[in-house]
């Protein structure tokens, strides 16, 4: 395989580039200036080896913890749950957020074979467990569908016996969508607007 062939392969595996995208990617860097692909080399290779999980709450960090949970300011009484770590970057983009996350790493599908065990739920429980009652409130931020729905139900049934009020994001994140896609006004009213499980 040409070393052409073979990048356009790696490219072609990312979300939302097909064939032709990454054929055409490829051929833009190999028209531009050397030192910007050796830069997005080193970016990568930046980013496989200096990023791991968040300590605490399994967000992308290149420390052991991640810049919110490093940070003295943030609102340790409330905890956002998403599934994904990129989602915390879309609920940080509306600036409305103060408090902390913890990131699950996916959501409940029985069907293909996740459940609990697979997630990181019980680093979760342990965490609202050990706050002492400093943790008054957990928002399940998971996805309006139906997998997220069951995950944010049954994680209403654990964290409740530890004390804190359990929320759910308001109805307006449109029903199956991923909170990347949505706009921060919308997760900005939809956090506002949280209501009790
Ligand atoms: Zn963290």
């Amino acid at each position: 395989m040409s070393v052409i062939e073979r990048l356009t392969g790696e490219l072609s595996r990312l979300p939302g580039v097909g064939q032709k995208t990454a054929l055409r990617l490829v051929h833009h860097l190999m028209k531009g200036a050397k030192e910007d692909t050796h830069r997005l080399a080193r970016s990568l290779v930046d980013l496989a080896e200096k990023i791991r999980e968040c300590r605490e709450c399994g967000n992308f960090s290149e420390d052991e913890l991640c810049e919110v949970c490093a940070d003295p300011r943030r609102d340790g009484s409330v905890l956002c749950v998403v599934e994904e770590a990129y989602q915390v970057g879309a609920i940080e983009g509306t600036g409305q957020f103060r408090g902390l996350f913890h990131v699950l790493g996916g959501r409940l599908s029985p069907l293909d074979g996740i459940g609990p065990a697979e997630l990181n739920i019980e680093s979760l429980l342990r965490r609202v467990a050990d706050s002492g009652g400093m943790i008054e409130e957990v928002i399940v931020a998971t996805n309006a569908s139906v997998e997220g729905e069951a995950t944010a139900v049954y994680l209403e049934g654990e964290i409740r016996a530890f004390g804190p009020r359990v929320t759910r994001l308001a109805r307006g994140i449109p029903v199956g969508s991923d909170l990347e896609y949505v706009d921060g006004s919308t997760i900005a009213q939809a956090l506002a607007g949280r209501r009790e499980m």
